[in-house]
């Protein structure tokens, strides 16, 4: 029997172990809890949900809803236990956290293949885990710190981050083309910006608009994380009125299209893929509440309609710029070392085990010799692994969506485009099951 050591027993590192195990591979699931706890880690159950307990949308005409299906279909342990334990929660699938905490730790410990040790892993070179023919890195957003310096050593300081300033991304179908306009600075033939311009009361407004809306509190660990360059939107507006103006939202090089007039100031939006259907808010990292940031962003001339895909944050947040150092998960510098979960640049507890379950599976087939197609990126799996592969001069962790997948091939009307990316990763999920004969062990 292969025998492979995942460390952390979090919502990757339990999938992973799962689909390992349930593939023949002998696992040993190392977990540090409750020796050791992270700053937001207070239970000794796996698969421990930190702050919300919502697995987000169960509607099938988004990224997330689809992903459900396809973990689900694969034999997902976190699905499982998330259907077993569920509470009311609309149209969104929630549960019982303990509940949920305890069903996925029973399955875990009852697993033949399995076996649980509670210690921490602070190194790679740690002498027990040279006994395993791989070894799964699912140590989290929050993995110890002797075990972050550890990878900091094997993959290069400027490669692992320890904190995620996340803009928003909305959606290309939603902006207002009458009002953006295409463009960089001094560039105006270029297509990667498109820009909204605002005169001076506009921007007054918005950023009134920013002082005043409400933000999410900082936990204690998370006091320390502002710093120049990833500061958020709203902590320069309270720099001064022309902060923005001068800074990130400056209207230079950019003037009006026909007129050659200069803005009062001006957002540029920034295309995050190559097909262009999904653009980011530069520089507008933020803490404002979500429902605050749709309020106040939709402010902003040409938004007024946006369909947000992401929506921005600042997290503490330990991960690793993923296409630069991991090839199919594994690390490059290390091989036989293989990531999985938010450390690796995805975001969310279901993004998270999705890509455990993934290196599951395809690591009991290299293990066992073969191989396995992965998910094409029109499926939800598929476009959350390619976002691992998404070279960027920032690298930033996403959740899944639709701007992941490529675009659709024909044009039509807004309210049909979000059943069509549905349809089509639907149709393209289950052809690829048939194609590789996967099942759901
Ligand atoms: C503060 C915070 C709040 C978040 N809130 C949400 C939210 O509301 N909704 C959402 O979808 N996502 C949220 N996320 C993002 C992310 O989805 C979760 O953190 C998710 O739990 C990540 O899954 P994971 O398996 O990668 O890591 P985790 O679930 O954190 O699992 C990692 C496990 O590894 C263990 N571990 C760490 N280091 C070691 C070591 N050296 N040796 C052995 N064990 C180790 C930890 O104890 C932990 O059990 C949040 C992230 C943070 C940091």
């Amino acid at each position: 029997m292969n025998k492979v050591a995942v460390i952390g027993g979090g919502l990757a590192g339990c999938e992973c172990a799962w689909s390992l195990a349930n593939r023949g591979v002998s696992v040993t699931l190392f977990e540090m809890k409750p020796h050791v706890y992270s700053e937001a880690h207070s239970e000794e159950g796996l698969a421990e949900l930190i702050c919300s307990n919502s697995f987000r949308s169960n509607e099938p005409e988004t990224g997330i809803g689809l992903l459900k299906q396809e973990m689900q279909t694969l034999g997902s342990l976190v699905m499982e236990a998330a259907l077993a334990t569920q509470v009311p929660a609309g149209k969104a699938l929630a549960v019982d956290r303990n509940m949920f905490s305890a069903h996925v730790t029973e399955a875990v410990v009852r697993h033949e293949n399995i076996a649980l040790v509670r210690r921490e892993v602070a190194s790679l070179d740690d002498s027990e885990l040279q006994d395993f023919d791989a070894v799964v890195v699912a140590a989290g957003p929050l993995a110890s710190s002797s075990l972050a310096e550890d990878l900091i050593a094997v993959v290069g300081g400027d490669s692992l981050y320890f904190y995620d300033a996340i803009a928003p991304i909305v959606s290309r179908d939603s902006i207002n083309l009458d009002v953006a306009f295409w463009g960089s600075r001094y560039r105006p033939e270029d297509d990667d910006y498109l820009n909204c311009p605002m005169d001076e009361g506009q921007y007054k407004a918005f950023v009134k608009a920013l002082l005043e809306g409400e933000k999410v509190v900082p936990r204690e660990f998370e006091k320390e994380i502002h710093f120049e360059g990833c500061l958020p939107v709203e902590a320069m507006a309270e720099r001064g009125e022309k902060t923005l103006a001068f800074g990130p939202l400056k209207p230079v090089g950019l003037e009006d299209p026909k007129t050659g007039e200069r803005y009062h100031a001006v957002v540029q939006l920034r295309a995050e893929n190559r097909d262009k259907t999904a653009f980011n808010l530069v520089g507008f990292q933020t803490k404002l509440k979500y429902p605050e940031q749709k309020r106040i962003f939709r402010m902003i001339p040409g938004l007024e309609n946006a369909e947000f895909l992401r929506l921005g944050s600042i997290h503490r947040n330990t991960y690793v710029n993923a296409p630069k150092v991991l090839e199919n998960m594994e690390i490059k510098a290390r091989p036989g070392v293989f990531m999985a979960g938010q450390i690796t640049g995805v975001e969310g507890y279901l993004e998270s085990a999705a890509s455990g379950q993934w290196l599951g599976i395809m690591l009991a087939a290299r293990l066992q010799g073969g191989s396995v197609e992965e998910p094409p990126q029109e499926t939800a799996l598929g476009a959350l692994l390619g976002h691992l592969r998404s070279e960027a001069k920032k690298y930033q962790p996403s959740n899944v969506n639709f701007g992941l997948m490529p675009g659709l091939q024909k044009r039509m009307p807004k309210k049909m485009r979000k059943g069509a990316y549905a349809q089509r990763a639907q149709e393209s999920f289950a052809a690829w099951l048939e194609r590789t004969g996967m099942d759901s062990r």
